[in-house]
């Protein structure tokens, strides 16, 4: 295995157990590397510290252990079993009301570059490094014994997530039509090929279930519904109506299908393809939405910051679409709002969302902080996978 050797005291962070090591830190490496390969990396003095896969740009290597063992079937058996174990101690795996889950969070599974979600029985794995997606097969033969005929079918999804290739998304393993998942007993359409993520935003089933304890005899908004999972969940609430914004067509059949599959011909639901600024901007002005009044509303926005250069106008974007919220929501409403950018702390949200209520003149009560759950780990000596945060809101 070809060798990164490190500046003197850049091991420091490593030794803490943080995954990363950036461009900056190395003072020179082995002839020749591989974007992708895996690596060794030790001090200037040739200690071991940690072994993992080397990529160009500021993340150098991306840390798969701190111990000098091979990176094998056996290596990658070890870690799966153990993202399989928690998800099993704290009742996620293996529950009958819910075959949705993700089993592999990158850096919070020790397995950074890696994301893997399951659906029922299929698995879809998608690479976010040149490593892991070298590594494709060899983890997908791992995951296959780990998972032990808990799953039939692989599906690879990584066309749109590295950097200079794009590999067709497909089967690597099995193979099949059915794509229905179920997450608390609803059901849902998994668009793995063309969807986003992995097709199906499981990082909010938690927060989902939270709006249905709120969601009884009240009028729902759901902005940028995506697959309608907010809706679905309204409706199975016992909400008097409920009706869903996004800006894709796609996403808007998707969310039609969805609660068709749970509540066929139920007269309650909506679904608008249009842009959700333009649309609450039309709630008192055009004749059709005039009538339109909402108690429970949900922002679940896509990330308005990819990087830490675009904060400043995400922020901005946060307080523009919370102020239009705020001024719409009827008196005694609850507000569910998100940002899913990794980028704005949860100070940030926070202060964004208070400038939007303060510019909107409502009182309002934080009554809930939400996060990303469980089967999305945050690794404690990796701070920056935390990118999940949530405010619910009384409006007075
Ligand atoms: N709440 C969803 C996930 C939202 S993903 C869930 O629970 O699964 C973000 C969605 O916002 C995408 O479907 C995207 O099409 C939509 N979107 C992006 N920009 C938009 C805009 N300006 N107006 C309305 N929808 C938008």
């Amino acid at each position: 295995m070809k060798q990164i050797y490190l500046k003197r005291g850049k091991e420091e962070s490593l030794l803490r157990f943080h995954p990363w090591i950036f461009s900056g830190a190395i003072h020179h490496t082995d002839e020749h590397l591989e974007e992708g390969e895996t690596v060794r990396v030790v001090t200037g003095n040739g200690d071991f510290i940690a072994i993992g896969h080397y990529q160009e740009g500021s993340i150098a290597v991306r840390v798969l252990t701190f111990s000098d063992v091979p990176i094998d079937d056996q290596f990658w058996q070890s870690r799966l079993r153990s993202a399989l174990q928690m998800r099993q101690s704290i009742g996620i795996a293996d529950n009958e009301r819910n075959n949705t889950y993700r089993l592999v969070h990158g850096e919070g599974d020790n397995l950074p570059g890696l994301i893997i979600d399951i659906y029922g029985e299929t698995a879809v794995m998608q690479a976010h490094s040149i490593g892991m997606h070298l590594c494709r097969h060899e983890v997908a033969k791992a995951l296959v014994a780990v998972m032990d005929k808990r799953i039939a079918n692989i599906y690879y999804k990584s066309e749109t997530t590295l950097p200079y290739m794009e590999p067709e998304n497909g089967f690597i393993y099995g193979g099949s039509d059915d794509n229905i998942a179920v997450e608390n007993g609803l059901k849902f359409y998994v668009d793995w090929l063309r969807g986003q993520k992995t097709g199906f935003f499981v990082d909010q089933r938690e927060n989902r279930s939270l709006l249905e304890r709120y969601a009884k005899g009240q009028r729902v908004l759901n902005m940028f519904c995506y697959t309608g999972g907010f809706s679905v969940y309204a409706m199975r609430g016992d909400a008097l109506l409920v009706h869903s914004v996004d800006s894709s067509a796609k996403a808007i059949e998707l969310t039609r299908a969805n609660v068709e599959l749970n509540f066929p011909d139920d007269p309650r639901h909506k679904a608008f393809c249009e842009d959700a600024f333009k649309f609450l901007d039309s709630l008192d002005s055009s004749t059709i939405n005039s009538q339109l009044k909402y108690d429970l509303i949900i922002l679940d926005p896509p990330a308005f910051a990819k990087h830490r250069g675009a904060l400043h106008n995400a922020l901005k974007g946060y307080t523009r679409l919370n102020q239009k919220a705020f001024e719409k929501i009827q008196p005694g409403g609850i507000l569910f709002t998100f940002s899913c950018s990794q980028v704005v702390t949860k100070e940030h949200f926070r202060n964004a969302v208070f400038t939007a209520a303060a510019l909107a003149k409502r009182k309002v009560r934080i009554l809930h902080q939400l996060h990303q759950p469980a089967d999305h780990p945050v690794n404690i000596y990796h701070p920056e996978g935390e990118y999940l945060k949530g405010l619910v809101l009384y409006v007075e």
